[in-house]
């Protein structure tokens, strides 16, 4: 949910009746959408605009709410939507069946206007606040580019959609060189400054949306690049490595340069199979290791069989 944009909530319900009194009710604070059958709610949370809260009737004809529920608590993409049933099964086992499946709350019919209003309120406020420490779990708090475990999640998603697909797909590692006598030289504040300033100069190289580049370690980043091969790789590291050298930043303790510079290893795979992509993984950093080896401030690359 993009802050100052109002939060979006589908109401799903066979009786347009309800949907009116709810929408009324609603409108002046959320988006509404409205789905008045089971199989347009799941189409309508799984669209590009997807919710942020549904409010689900449990009576429908062919799919009713709680397969409904079902579906949608087991989606990898709907699963953190709340779902608030509202509904005129008022039995005991019946809040119960919903609640298990995983709804967020339950209203049953006829209900208070104003008590739905607080209850939406309350579910909205809390996935506000679990979408913004989710998107704060992916991000390293030094640079602000996403962290390690974001990127081994990409990965793992990029490789098995690249294996589905038979496109290629390529890692870069970075690391900076004598990063530890920079530090001992200028400070750890200065070194933070310098990872900073390293960080975006690395993700202002990335062009394609799908490209993401994310703080791997102390001074190592690592890039994902889904459906770029050896060549195009080999180009996107030598543009790293360009970026950082064109910062520019002193470095009086370098055996390389007077100032900072990165070293990169990349490995390519032209065409990816099974899950193994920790394999893509290991060789860049090997050629990462190589490209030390033979002086830093160089990429050096791999292919992967
Ligand atoms: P090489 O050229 O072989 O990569 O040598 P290096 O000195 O860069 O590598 P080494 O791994 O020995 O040192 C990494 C240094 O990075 C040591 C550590 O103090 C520093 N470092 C790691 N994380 C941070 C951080 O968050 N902030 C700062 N300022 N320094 C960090
Ligand atoms: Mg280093
Ligand atoms: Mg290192």
């Amino acid at each position: 949910m993009k802050t100052g944009d109002m939060p979006r909530i589908l109401i799903v319900d066979d009786s347009p009746t309800n949907v009116q009194i709810l929408a009324e009710g609603l409108k002046a604070d959320y988006h509404i959408k409205v789905a008045n059958s089971g199989a347009s709610a799941l189409r309508a949370a799984t669209g590009n605009e997807p919710p942020d809260l549904i409010l689900l009737d449990a009576i429908m004809p062919e799919m009713d709410g709680y397969e409904v529920c079902r579906r949608l608590t087991a989606g990898d993409a709907t699963r953190n939507i709340p779902i608030i049933f509202v509904t005129a099964n008022h039995s005991a086992a019946d809040e119960e069946r919903g609640l298990s499946l995983g709804a967020a709350d339950y209203i049953t019919k006829p209900f208070n206007l104003p008590i739905v209003r607080a209850r939406v309120r309350n579910h909205i406020l809390l996935k506000q606040k679990t979408d913004m420490l989710e998107s704060l779990a992916q991000l390293d708090g030094l640079t602000n580019i996403p962290n390690r475990r974001r990127l081994e999640e990409v990965l793992a998603v990029e490789w098995r959609r690249a294996s589905r697909t038979q496109t290629p797909i390529s890692v870069v590692m970075l690391d900076i060189d004598h990063f530890k006598p920079f530090n001992d030289y200028y400070g750890h504040g200065v070194g933070d400054i310098c990872l900073k300033a390293v960080a975006q100069a690395l993700q202002s190289m990335l062009s394609r949306p799908a490209d993401m580049v994310a703080r791997y370690g102390g001074e190592e980043f690592a890039a994902v690049l889904p459906g770029v091969g050896f060549s195009g790789a080999s180009a996107v590291a030598e543009n790293f490595r360009q970026a950082v050298y064109s910062l520019h930043l002193p470095h009086a303790r370098s055996s390389v340069l007077d100032q900072v510079t990165i070293t990169a290893g990349f490995a390519s795979c032209a065409m990816p199979t099974g899950d193994s992509y920790t394999e893509l993984l290991a060789a860049a950093d090997k050629m990462l290791y190589q490209a030390k080896s033979a002086g830093r401030n160089r990429s050096c690359g791999t292919r992967l069989a």
